[in-house]
């Protein structure tokens, strides 16, 4: 079936927004960062996340761009990886969240670079989970990562759904998914959830389509599966940027509308640091400021 035009339809029914963003590794990158917030603040998000490199190494660009958007006055929620962290730095680490009034975690586990090891003090998410709410009790609202497509490293499925019900076990409030282009992954991983008793919101997550080369290393990495009929036609436009963004709007916006219409109650956007995707994405669906 042809893609729908969607200016014709019914104002749409607008979902609960959160935006995700890396921390800037130059002034330059922090600036247009700036700008790119205030674009996206006009969606009015329920919060804005930011990434947390594995073992520490963002944290004063972390936490400084948490430490901005507070200061924009907009609800920020501190990614924190415990992949090689020990116990002491995450208490102070805490603290420094909590001092900051940061009030949402997205608790992780992250990954190392290969040849570093495990090491530290936690092995997977659930343990930081029970942690910080073992020092901090309900200080924060604490966010974990899922896996509609199951996580790469994962024994099977059901280990990894059953390693995100440890996660809610131990304290996790809500989730947010891997991003994913088949929604029938999701509803089947949210159907399995449920099935254990567990209603814990599980946030889409929506990686806009930008760049080919880029979702396609990115897919790869973290076991994201871009179904045939989208590879194809990424690959068929080569170096053709203008025909990637516009058909990569095509799809998200289709993903959004179906997961929306399916029941989905918020949608959570990997911006990559860009406004133009994301904000087409939601003009596209009828959602503009
Ligand atoms: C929304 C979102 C945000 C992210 N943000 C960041 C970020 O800011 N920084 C960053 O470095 N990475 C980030 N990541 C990537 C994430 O760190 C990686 O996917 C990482 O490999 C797994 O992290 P996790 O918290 O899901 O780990 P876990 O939940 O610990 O799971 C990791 C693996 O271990 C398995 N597992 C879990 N518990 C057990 C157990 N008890 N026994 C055996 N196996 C088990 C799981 O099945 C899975 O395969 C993000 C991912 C998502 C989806």
């Amino acid at each position: 079936m042809p893609f729908m035009p969607m200016a014709n339809k019914e104002p749409a029914v607008r979902l609960p927004l959160s935006f995700e963003f890396f921390p800037p590794k130059t002034p330059e990158g922090a600036a247009k960062l700036r700008n790119v917030r205030q674009q996206l603040y006009a969606m009015e998000p329920e919060f804005c996340s930011v990434t947390y490199g594995a073992g520490g190494s963002t944290h004063d660009g972390t936490f400084g761009t948490v430490r901005e958007i507070l200061g924009e006055g907009v609800s920020a929620a501190c990614h924190f990886s415990c992949i090689g962290a020990t116990k002491v730095t995450v208490r102070s680490q805490l603290a420094e969240l909590k001092a900051m009034g940061v009030k949402r975690l997205v608790a992780l586990r992250g990954d190392l670079p290969s040849g570093y090891g495990i090491g530290g003090e936690f092995l997977y998410a659930s343990d930081l989970v029970a942690f910080i709410r073992a020092e901090t009790g309900r200080d924060f609202h604490i966010e974990v990562a899922c896996y509609p497509e199951v996580h790469p490293q994962a024994k099977s499925p059901e280990a990894d759904l059953q390693a995100f019900a440890a996660k809610v076990r131990a304290g996790a409030d809500s989730a947010i998914t891997q991003y994913f282009f088949s929604p029938e992954a999701y509803w089947r991983f949210v159907d399995e959830v449920r099935a254990l008793g567990i209603d814990t919101p599980i946030v889409p997550g929506i990686m806009p389509i930008t760049s080919s080369t880029q979702l396609m290393r990115f897919s790869d990495a973290c076991g994201a599966e871009i179904p045939r009929w989208i590879r194809l036609r990424l690959q068929s436009f080569g170096d053709d940027t203008a025909s990637i963004k516009s058909f990569g709007l095509d799809v998200v916006a289709a993903l959004c509308e179906r997961l929306r219409d399916g029941g989905a109650q918020s949608l959570h956007f990997y911006t990559m640091n860009q406004s133009v995707a994301t904000l087409g994405v939601l003009e596209r669906l009828g959602w503009s400021a």
